[in-house]
């Protein structure tokens, strides 16, 4: 396991006495694998992935990462929010370099990556544009290179496609599912969309309502985990298993 929650409680401390966020929530994400955490607005997933980044402590449980205890704020972890907050006063390529700014990337390593990146995903052309002058899908595109710059070990996206719009959501989920799986990394992604999570995971953790605990784990069919999103959708495993997902999140119909 690459990353591995076990026992996980989440107790915070409110103006109104104690939220239980989390409750005894365990389970992992082997290296490589696209893992996806679904369960309704406001069960803690967002707590799940600070803890899992080293952004704050569980108030109980064991949290992991590449076999060690996690304590602080980890360099091997690529975070992306649900916004793609780049900065409108910076070029593209200003944008996707900040990490390695902020890092100092003093042999070039990085700097030659984001050249390489922006370039692989046809965003070469813009590097010197603001961010203005970019499409939806192509902003989420440039915050995942700056993301993958760093070379992190571990993704955690955050909903990253709940700012889009229904209709460019599905094909810039698909857009940064392949690249995700083209530069092998290992991806945990929140997200609420049951289709969503079938059409880019290996496996799909549903949690239940707050406190989040785990309702159930779906590894998916090896032959669905072959197609791409877009084939994953008119696959006739797709629907029993949103069916399922639905009925296990309370969803009806
Ligand atoms: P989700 O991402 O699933 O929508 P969150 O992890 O953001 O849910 O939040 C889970 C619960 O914990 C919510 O009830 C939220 O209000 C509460 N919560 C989150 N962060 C804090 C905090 N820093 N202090 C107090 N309560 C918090
Ligand atoms: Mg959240």
């Amino acid at each position: 396991m690459i990353a591995e929650l076990e026992h996980i409680q989440m107790i915070y401390q409110s103006a109104e006495g104690e939220v239980e966020a989390l409750r005894d929530v365990s389970f992992g994400v082997e290296e490589g694998e696209f893992v996806s955490l679904v369960g309704p607005s406001g069960c803690g997933k967002s707590t799940l992935l600070t803890i899992l980044a080293g952004l704050e402590p569980p108030t109980a449980g064991r949290v992991t990462l590449f076999g060690e205890d996690v304590t602080a704020p980890s360099g091997r972890i690529g975070f992306m929010p649900q916004k793609d907050q780049l900065f409108p006063w910076r070029s593209i390529w200003g944008n996707v370099t900040l990490g390695l700014e902020i890092r100092g990337d003093r042999d070039g390593a990085g700097r030659q990556r984001a050249r390489e990146l922006l370039e692989q995903y046809d965003l070469a052309d813009f590097a010197k544009s603001p961010p203005g002058r970019l499409s939806g899908g192509m902003r989420q595109r440039c915050a995942l290179i700056r993301t993958l710059v760093t070379d992190p070990g571990v993704l955690l996206l955050d909903e990253p496609f709940s700012a889009l719009d229904c209709q460019t959501r599905l094909t810039v989920a698909s857009d940064i599912g392949s690249i995700i799986r083209q530069q092998s990394k290992t991806a945990l992604l929140v997200t609420h969309d049951i289709s969503e999570a079938i059409s880019l995971s290996d496996r799909i953790v549903v949690l239940t309502a707050r406190p989040a605990t785990v309702r159930n784990i779906h590894t998916l069919d090896a032959e669905l985990r072959a197609l791409s999103p877009a084939a994953r959708r008119v696959h006739p495993a797709f629907a029993p298993l949103f069916t399922e997902i639905g009925k296990e999140l309370g969803l009806d119909g």
